[in-house]
């Protein structure tokens, strides 16, 4: 993987993230404001320009700490400085090099969960984007070691996402403007976590067409 694999997942994000912008949008309105949608497109798309205007020879890392940086710019709600410091700490960990593996992009990943706990402090269980994220690492980790294809172990990752992201609904939040509702945020799905979802299956896609 190398610089088009960045530009192509994040196109994907944006994509994905405008189609289901209503849907999250609606998920929020249950628990939280009404504007995890909204914010992820506003941010998305200005990843979208931010990438657009750096020519090909930019690294893959210095790429996701351009999109960090454009999330923090100009997502307002705790998702902006959650996922900047997530893509930040993404591209750091890839640093300089030109090309990434599958144990590299899982360090990034593992790094970028790392930075997500560090500032907002979610457990695994709070009903947050840390639901999705944390078990599709732990897929990609398990279906690597067991010496899968990086299309394979993208595809388990993504699963683990989704069921993550369900798995969700029973949960009462403890982070977040959801956790003001306590126990009447029983029973809906947390938006962050569906995100988290549309964001592992992007890089799934956006590496399956480059191979
Ligand atoms: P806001 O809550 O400020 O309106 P968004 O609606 O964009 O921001 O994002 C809400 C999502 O952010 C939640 O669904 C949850 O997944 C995630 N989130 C909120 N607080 C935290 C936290 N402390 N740690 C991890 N994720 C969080
Ligand atoms: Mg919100």
């Amino acid at each position: 993987m190398r610089t088009t694999t960045i530009h192509a997942w994040m196109t994907q994000v944006a994509e994905s993230v405008k189609d289901r912008r209503d849907y999250l949008t609606q998920l929020d309105a249950a628990i939280g404001d009404g504007d995890h949608g909204v914010n992820m497109d506003r941010g998305f798309e200005a990843v979208g320009k931010a990438l657009a205007a750096q020519n090909g020879a930019v690294p893959p890392g210095k790429l996701l700490t351009l999109a960090g940086k454009t999330l923090v710019s100009t997502v307002g709600g705790a998702s902006g400085p959650l996922w900047g410091t997530a893509f930040r700490r993404a591209g750091r960990t890839l640093g300089d090099a030109e090309e990434f593996d599958g144990q590299d992009l899982l360090a990034a990943l593992r790094a970028a969960l790392d930075g997500v706990v560090e500032l907002g402090a979610a457990q695994p269980g709070d009903k947050t984007m840390v639901d999705a994220l944390g078990p599709a690492i732990d897929a990609l980790a398990a279906s690597l070691d067991a010496g899968e294809p990086l299309e394979v172990a993208l595809a388990a990752a993504t699963a683990a996402a989704e069921d993550g992201a369900r798995a969700t609904v029973p949960l009462q939040a403890r982070k977040g403007r959801a956790s003001y509702l306590g126990e009447r945020s029983i029973g809906h799905q947390d938006p962050g976590a569906t995100s988290a979802a549309l964001i592992m299956a992007a890089l799934q896609l956006a590496v399956e067409r480059e191979s």
